[in-house]
């Protein structure tokens, strides 16, 4: 279903009701089901729009660089313009350019309204098109500290071409993993990844080979799907690795299709990563036209298909159940579980999903073996990770280090420290949905079971920095804002909950808080996350209704004090002035 919406959007400049009508009778289905598949995307347009669709992001770290400015500029120059359509959007992975735009799916950044008027004039005039290479702008001038760049290294090395199928043979030994691993067997495979002790880079960090091996014996067909829908705010690494080696990506899905038995793989990318897309199915074809896809790959007897399937516009898709109702052509939305995907997954066949990153280390384990691999890491941390730095850092990027690595040296480290030498006042570990931590957790380890005795996780490895000018309540704020507008709506404390978190924080952040406001908040959250305190404890389908509270009890934890403080202030004020006659 969404590949045909696309392509009517693609066709007609929006999705209209008569291709609606059209694309229910090629799918043997009814315009009312069409029509409900499409309005749960935001890149799918129901009424036309103008030639130009300028997407400005607000979320937090282009927040915080002034991202809403930018916004109001552009809308009040542009509102009488119907060939421009100005729409605010949520993250769109493009944090290390904050505040960032898209045109038409075209990343632009770090830009003012000066310069953003100027970009959209000459786009409108034709004089700016083509692909932006897009996310390799790390300084890491960074003398003592160094990264460990292993799925990094190609891209970083060749910026110029590191995408091509030619330069990826030629210098980067792409698809010799796969050569090797043919001549192996799968269950040798899946012993080598859990000896590498990898584990997922999405956000759970379950064990990647222990995930390969729940698939049930002897059930066939069973399927692969990778996740390209990075849509945590402020991750943007999958983008650049899809951008940057999409060959490394394909060569990892091929050898874990092989693996696990899958004769049927598919890759859902985020719909906004149109370079992405454009580079990775032009990957795909090269994979294809050279005997790594298809039948009988490489002489082994295996057969494979790969298929890019494109998102349009939906945070909740990347969870590995909503993922698997979007590529069946339903609204992204999450499944109960059990029964898990392994067993009960895509068109009800047993189904593996793992992250981009993820698999893009599985071609490097292969050729150099899972204990070189388990031999960088601390504890159960093992490997490198890309941690996305962003917010208020003087570099902000993605830097690939080896797990163990503190906190300080990332930060303060590799991406420069807190901009402008300001004292740093919050910073957040994993991505959105990570518990805060505070400056006292500086010298911590990137090790992912630490975070979880710190009541936090490194989920997406995002980490977004604030200094001791940002109000705490309105970075919360744009998080609850975000999260409402991301549920899916299917369970009750999740759906209800989030648009009320958003609502009493904005009187919190706003002066019309009340002096019992967090209370209330944490009352709504026990709905969602009962004890607050148990990460993985909820009352709803999917991550996103504890993910919903996390940032409130980051409040409580670090700023509790203050912000009842400031609570009765406000509330005081309010109330001198209701009784001061006028
Ligand atoms: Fe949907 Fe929220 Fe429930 Fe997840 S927790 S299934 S996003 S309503």
């Amino acid at each position: 279903m969404l590949p045909l919406l696309l392509l009517a959007q693609d066709r007609d400049g929006w999705v209209t009701p008569e291709a609606m009508e059209e694309i229910a009778g090629w799918l043997d289905t009814t315009p009312a089901l069409v029509l409900g598949t499409c309005s749960f995307y935001t890149m799918l347009k129901r009424e036309p729009v103008g030639d130009l669709v300028v997407s400005v992001c607000t979320n937090v770290s282009c927040l915080v660089n002034r991202g809403p400015e930018l916004l109001d500029g552009l809308r009040s120059r542009y509102e009488d313009d119907t060939a421009i359509m100005v729409e605010e959007v949520e993250c769109i992975a493009a944090c290390d350019r904050a505040p960032a735009i898209q045109i038409n799916y075209e990343y632009y950044g770090p830009v003012d309204t000066t310069a953003a008027v100027e970009i959209i004039e000459k786009y409108r005039r034709g004089e700016l098109r083509g692909a932006h290479y897009f996310g390799l702008i790390t300084g890491s001038k960074v003398m003592a500290i160094e990264e460990t760049r292993i799925i990094t290294k190609f891209l970083r090395d060749r910026p110029q071409d590191s995408w091509e199928y030619a330069v990826a043979r030629e210098h980067n030994q792409a698809y010799s993993a796969l050569e090797a691993a043919l001549k192996r067997d799968p269950a040798e495979l899946i012993e080598e990844v859990k000896t590498s002790g990898l584990r997922g880079r999405g956000g759970a960090g379950f064990g990647t080979g222990q995930k390969w091996s729940f698939l049930p014996a002897g059930v066939f067909p069973r399927y692969l799907a990778i996740n390209a829908d990075e849509g945590e705010p402020s991750t943007f690494k999958d983008h650049m690795l899809i951008e940057g080696d999409p060959h490394q990506l394909i060569e990892g899905t091929i050898i874990s299709a092989f693996a696990i038995g899958a004769h049927h793989a598919f890759i859902y990318i985020r719909g906004e990563f149109a370079l992405g897309t454009e580079r990775l199915e032009a990957a795909v074809a090269e994979a294809y036209k050279n005997g790594y896809l298809g039948k009988d790959i490489l002489g082994s007897g295996f057969d494979l298909e790969l298929i890019v399937h494109r998102g349009a516009g939906c945070y909740i898709a990347g969870d590995e159940t909503g993922l698997l109702s979007s590529l069946e052509g339903e609204r992204a939305m999450p499944r109960i579980k059990p029964p898990f995907p392994a067993i009960q997954g895509l068109f009800a066949a047993p189904t593996v999903v793992n992250n981009v990153e993820t698999i893009s280390n599985i071609p490097h384990i292969v050729r150099k073996g899972g204990e070189w691999y388990a031999s960088m890491g601390v504890n159960k941390s093992t490997g490198t990770r890309i941690f996305s730095v962003s917010g208020m850092v003087e570099r902000p990027g993605n830097y690939e280090i080896e797990l163990g690595m503190s906190f300080r040296d990332l930060i303060e480290g590799l991406a420069g420290g807190v901009r402008g030498g300001r004292p740093l006042q919050f910073f957040i570990p994993g991505g959105a949905s990570a518990p805060w931590l505070l400056p006292e957790h500086l010298d911590e380890p990137l090790d992912m079971d630490r975070a979880s005795e710190l009541r936090t996780m490194l989920g997406s490895g995002a980490i977004m920095v604030f200094d001791d000018t940002v109000d705490p309540l309105l970075v919360s704020w744009r998080l609850a804002r975000f999260f409402a507008h991301e549920s899916c709506g299917k369970c009750t404390p999740c759906r209800e909950g989030s648009s009320w978190i958003e609502k009493v924080l904005y009187r919190m952040t706003n002066g019309l808080g009340r002096p019992d406001d967090l209370d209330l908040l944490l009352d709504f959250g026990s709905n969602i996350v009962p004890g607050l305190n148990a990460p993985f404890a909820q009352t709803t389908i999917c991550a996103l209704g504890p993910s919903t509270m996390s940032h409130v009890v980051s409040l409580e934890r670090c700023f509790g004090a203050e912000i009842r403080a400031r609570l009765q202030k406000d509330f005081d004020k309010r109330r001198t002035l209701e009784v001061t006659p006028a």
